[in-house]
């Protein structure tokens, strides 16, 4: 008579990296039921109908990416499918995507009621790796639609645009109910951004047990200083390329909006605040300010590895132009002085995959401010944490806290984050000490260029598991899709 095995994996041999601990533990984990089951020393093999020999690499909790926008250069249907491939290539197991209406993603406005049901319907089955989405409330009816999401979608994180009134996505649209799709007696300005926050607010107390997963994130950058900035930096034309449009938008853009945006969250008591893709020293520094300003306000700083990993005179060039720019070495390294300082609470990729020809001007493809912004680099995450966090002094712990845990606690992911019995068995197994230089040919990603083209990483995924099930392994995505939505709280 076969005697029924108490676990379904058993991952033996790896050492076990967790948030909130201070060294790396070797021993073995075993699986049940899609949850980590026990994580110990010596687990009998006998014990498990599958049994890996984790050959001592590192075992880390499955990356949260926080921060990427499926959908927004290529249809959603599409970029469901290859972008999570890329996600899951990078050992993340959870996307967190922001999305929209108006101009890019569905092309198309009108109420979250008709508009999110359709998001949901595309993303069904297309997705590699468990996936949530961030909203944008961009007009009043959205704000009015708050209590809905959170309720019957458990989306419970939302999102400004700070720029995008006065500025567009790409800094040539002036006609911002084009580009937003938004009535013409609407603005999309800073008392609406208000309003969002006192929407906000009343939802924290509506759903008084969600309070904490209730948040707001905010891309902090001032339309009126980048319009004028990139009007200076035009004529006087000594610059080109990332230098010319980290000039053209400059550091204290990004300070200024976050004095705005902090000021204006402290008078509204919208108290879970997301402060994105800090790119610069005087945007640490604001944030830094302001959270001592405002004590009642929970901040959280995020910083993006193509902003740890890329300064403005990476090779790469244009391909590299993203919102906030590329910086300078210096920043790149106050970036990093803030992260080993925790001063940062997450990473995340900003994966926004657009295409070559989406990307730069055909006629002019050296010229920065013709070309697109975003890039894709989900795959490069936790390698690129990795490689140049260890040269930095960066422990396993603190990687495994900023890439998994701390916005899987934000982001109402309750069981995510960690190599615990309960959770969801979300695993990455990693080779620390494999170098590869990064190839864009080698990427699951539909992009087909990347600004970390040559970088040299060393830290490389070997293995990536969703709740038990081995999705990537040794270079290639194993499996159909079978990525879940995450109603939050999770
Ligand atoms: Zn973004």
């Amino acid at each position: 008579m076969a005697v029924a095995k108490k676990y379904d994996l058993l991952v033996k041999n790896v050492r076990i990296v967790r948030p909130g601990k201070t060294s790396v533990q070797k021993g073995d984990i075993a699986v049940a039921d899609g949850k980590f089951a026990r994580v110990g020393r010596d687990i009998p093999a006998t014990d498990a109908r599958k049994v890996v020999d984790g050959k001592n690499l590192l075992a880390l909790p499955g990356v949260v990416d926080p921060h990427m926008h499926t959908g927004i250069y290529s249809p959603l249907a599409e970029d469901a499918i290859t972008e999570s491939r890329a996600a899951a290539q990078g050992g993340v197991t959870s996307s967190i995507n922001y999305f929209r209406t108006g101009q890019y993603y569905l092309n198309k406005g009108g109420a979250y009621a008709d508009f999110y049901p359709e998001v949901l319907a595309i993303s069904a089955g297309r997705f590699h790796v468990d996936y949530a989405y961030h909203l944008a409330p961009m007009d009043r009816g959205h704000i009015d639609e708050i209590p809905m999401l959170v309720e019957k979608h458990g989306v419970t994180s939302f999102k400004i645009y700070m720029f995008y009134g006065g500025y567009g996505l790409h800094g040539a649209s002036s006609h911002q109910h084009e580009f937003l799709m938004i009535d013409e007696d609407e603005k999309y300005d800073v008392a609406h951004f208000e309003f969002i926050m006192r929407g906000l607010q009343r939802a924290m107390e509506q759903f008084e047990d969600r309070r904490d997963n209730i948040s707001l994130s905010l891309h902090c950058e001032t339309a009126e200083i980048m319009a004028a900035y990139t009007k200076l930096v035009q004529r006087e034309g000594k610059l080109s390329g990332l230098k010319a449009y980290s000039a053209a938008r400059p550091p204290h853009s990004e300070g200024l909006a976050i004095c705005v945006a902090s000021y204006l969250a402290n008078e509204t008591n919208c108290v879970n605040i997301n402060l994105l893709h800090l790119t610069s020293r005087k945007a640490v520094e604001a944030a830094l300010k302001m959270a001592r300003a405002f004590p009642h306000v929970n901040f959280r700083r995020e910083v993006t590895v193509g902003h740890l990993v890329l300064d403005y005179d990476a090779p790469t060039g244009v391909l590299a132009k993203v919102n906030p720019p590329i910086r300078s070495r210096a920043d790149v390294e106050f970036l990093w002085d803030a992260v080993l300082d925790g001063k940062i609470d997450w990473v995340c990729s900003d994966h926004a995959c657009c295409r070559h020809e989406m990307k730069v001007d055909a006629k002019q493809p050296g010229e920065v401010f013709l070309g697109k912004s975003g890039f894709g680099g989900t795959e490069y995450l936790l390698s690129g944490i990795a490689s140049e966090g260890r040269k930095r002094g960066l422990s396993w712990n603190r990687i495994a806290e900023l890439t998994s845990w701390n916005a899987a606690q934000r982001f109402g992911l309750t069981r995510k984050g960690d190599i615990a019995p309960g959770l969801d068995a979300d695993l990455v197994l990693f080779d620390p000490d494999r170098t590869f230089v990064v190839r864009a040919a080698d990427a699951e990603s539909s992009q087909g260029y990347t600004p970390f083209e040559g970088q040299e990483l060393t830290g490389k995924v070997v293995s990536t598991y969703l709740r038990g099930n081995l999705i990537y392994d040794k270079g290639r995505i194993v499996g159909p899709p079978i990525g879940r939505y995450l109603r939050r709280p999770y």
